[in-house]
């Protein structure tokens, strides 16, 4: 079984290759079933090279529907979103989410208060903050995305890691809480292996937050965060080993907001 359930597309400005492309790539690396999850217009920063615009998002349903349709016969499509959450934009975000069919959203943490942490550009900033209060503070604001009900994926759940800059506490407190809420909030988490491309050098979430997940029974799903059309599907070997190790099964995903599972397949 090989899918890839986060596909970005050129539409968010930082992505290579057409849809069709992304298709192409996922057929050839013998897929059955995929998932586009471009970002949703981030009304946080208006800026062309973080999300489409609002004008763009229609056509982004459309494009996904359309190849849905064309390659029927080849490879399962499905139409995914992956928003972000910041408390100050979350009612307008709320009423995009509601206008398409979505099958799934994604919930992204990539801001905290006025700093997009993950955006190489504003790296000087950890230089600014206290290291363990930026994990608690980006551990909780995941939380309280959990609560809004708004998703139903939580992608890279420690991107704060991404730079390699870590914190010293015991982190396991924390992922404990936020996997409880995830359970409790029928959603599931994603195990996304694009860390491996980026200084961490590692996937998304750590082998400890995996392990607690399996433990409390929360679902997982997998992603590879492709913004190329050669990235689909990377590293899913390394993902599904990671959760077989870790106890897992079944992997998670979403058709019309409704969560189903597949049996994992074994290690060959
Ligand atoms: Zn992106
Ligand atoms: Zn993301």
């Amino acid at each position: 079984m090989k899918v890839d359930y986060h596909i970005h597309t050129h539409l968010c400005g930082h992505a290579s290759g057409s849809m069709k492309e992304y298709v192409e790539s996922a057929i050839e690396k013998g897929c059955s079933r995929i998932g586009f999850a471009d970002h949703l217009p981030m009304l946080f920063r208006d800026d062309p090279s973080l999300s489409m615009s609002e004008d763009e998002l229609p056509r982004y349903i459309d494009e996904v529907l359309g190849l849905r349709e064309r390659y029927k016969k080849d490879l399962g499509i499905l139409l995914g979103i992956e928003a972000d959450y910041h408390p100050s934009t979350l009612e307008k975000v709320a009423e995009m989410i509601d206008a398409y069919p979505f099958d799934y959203v994604i919930g992204s943490v990539h801001v905290l208060g006025d700093w997009i942490f993950d955006d190489p550009g504003e790296m000087d900033r950890y230089d600014e903050v206290d290291i363990n209060e930026l994990y608690i503070k980006y551990f909780r604001t995941q939380e309280s995305m959990v609560d809004t009900g708004l998703f139903n994926v939580v992608s890279h759940p420690d991107l704060v890691k991404k730079f390699n800059i870590r914190a010293t506490i015991d982190l396991k407190p924390y992922y404990r809480d936020l996997l409880g809420k995830i359970r409790d909030a029928g959603m599931c988490y994603e195990i996304n292996t694009a860390g491996l491309r980026w200084q961490v050098r590692e996937m998304y979430p750590e082998p400890d937050f995996v392990r607690i997940g399996a433990e409390l029974g929360v679902p997982v799903t997998y992603g590879s965060d492709a913004h190329r059309p050669e990235d689909v599907g990377r590293d899913l070997d390394e993902a599904f080993k990671l959760m077989r190790k870790s106890g897992y099964l079944e992997l998670a995903c979403f058709s019309q907001r409704n969560i189903r599972f597949d049996p994992l397949p074994d290690s060959e």
